[in-house]
């Protein structure tokens, strides 16, 4: 199943739409959603709910599988019932990561058809790559590396201020996935000319700014000082809910991750970050982390969660 003939993400957003204008898209969308519904497909409620019991169980079995790692780690080998205990799980872990991303597909089609109203075609150009970066916070949907099948990721080279259209480029999630001291896949890709071709809700206040203007706004002290505010609030929030971040999962736990705090920050740009539930700060866990370095990615991440970005 896939709503879309392009490149997704759960902001609602479709990349490498070239020739079409918006309602032709949009009615493409609605028309394989309708027909996902008809034939009894999950959607709104009934599909929130089957994400939440897949997830609960998907944590299970991420435990299960930690708890048989560490004693492998500790004992040197698994026993042959422990062994195809952890084959079982891997496999169950696959299905339901797979259902999981068939669900977030049907969460971002239900975005498109709410916001119809408020999405443009967006360019991405010099002045523009905030809109890019912003939209490179969320999981892209169906972008998968040709080597080894994980999902890639919209990375820019992280030292930059403010990137510009070429600073971007698809990284295979594998790097993040270590193999004693080897990464799984190093894969990386140049984006394709239709990638910077953009349908998204424009409607948020920041994209009425360029990329050098959002980039000075954040370094304003006194906005730098409401925005850690907020996603300190958010922080505290989703920690007693005992929350992760919705659009944004661990490629190889496929859970939320979890929003953290650095302990000694150097400014608003180097203070959060987003690691996996599995991660932990001796390394010994996941190593599957974000750094939220742009203030494209704190307003993606504020909106998404609360509604209302930086501005
Ligand atoms: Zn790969
Ligand atoms: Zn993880």
């Amino acid at each position: 199943m896939s709503f879309f003939s392009w490149l997704a993400n759960g902001l609602g957003t479709l990349m490498g739409v070239v020739a079409d204008v918006v309602s032709t898209v949009v009615d493409t969308v609605r028309s394989a959603y309708n027909a996902f519904a008809d034939k009894g497909g999950a959607v709104k409620e009934a599909a929130v709910d089957e994400s939440r019991r897949k997830r609960e169980r998907l944590r299970e079995v991420n435990d299960e599988v930690m708890h048989l790692r560490n004693r492998a780690q500790s004992r040197g080998s698994l026993s042959d019932q422990e062994r195809r205990r952890w084959h079982d799980l891997s496999e169950e872990r696959a299905e339901l990561m797979g259902k999981l991303g068939e669900a977030q597909e049907v969460k971002a089609a239900e975005k498109i058809l709410e916001n119809e109203a408020l999405i443009e075609k967006v360019d991405v150009d010099l002045h523009t790559t905030h809109v890019l970066q912003y939209n490179a916070f969320a999981d892209t949907l169906g972008k998968k590396c040709p080597m080894c099948t994980r999902q890639m990721k919209l990375q820019w080279r992280r030292d930059l201020a403010v990137p510009t259209p070429k600073d971007f480029y698809w990284g295979c999630t594998g790097w993040y996935v270590l193999k004693g001291e080897i990464r799984a896949c190093k894969h990386t890709e140049a984006l394709k000319r239709s990638d910077y071709r953009l349908m998204t809700d424009a409607s948020a206040p920041e994209f009425s700014l360029n990329a050098d203007e959002f980039g000075h706004i954040v370094s304003d002290s006194g906005t730098a000082e409401i925005i850690t505010t907020r996603v300190d609030d958010l922080r505290s929030d989703l920690s007693k809910r005992k929350q992760g971040v919705e659009l944004v999962t661990c490629p190889v736990h496929g859970e939320h991750m979890v929003l953290r705090k650095k302990s000694q920050p150097m400014g608003l740009l180097d203070t959060y970050f987003l690691a996996c539930p599995h991660w932990q700060p001796s390394g010994q866990g996941c190593s599957f982390i974000e750094k939220l370095k742009s203030g494209s990615q704190l307003a993606a991440l504020l909106k998404s969660e609360t509604g209302r970005g930086i501005l």
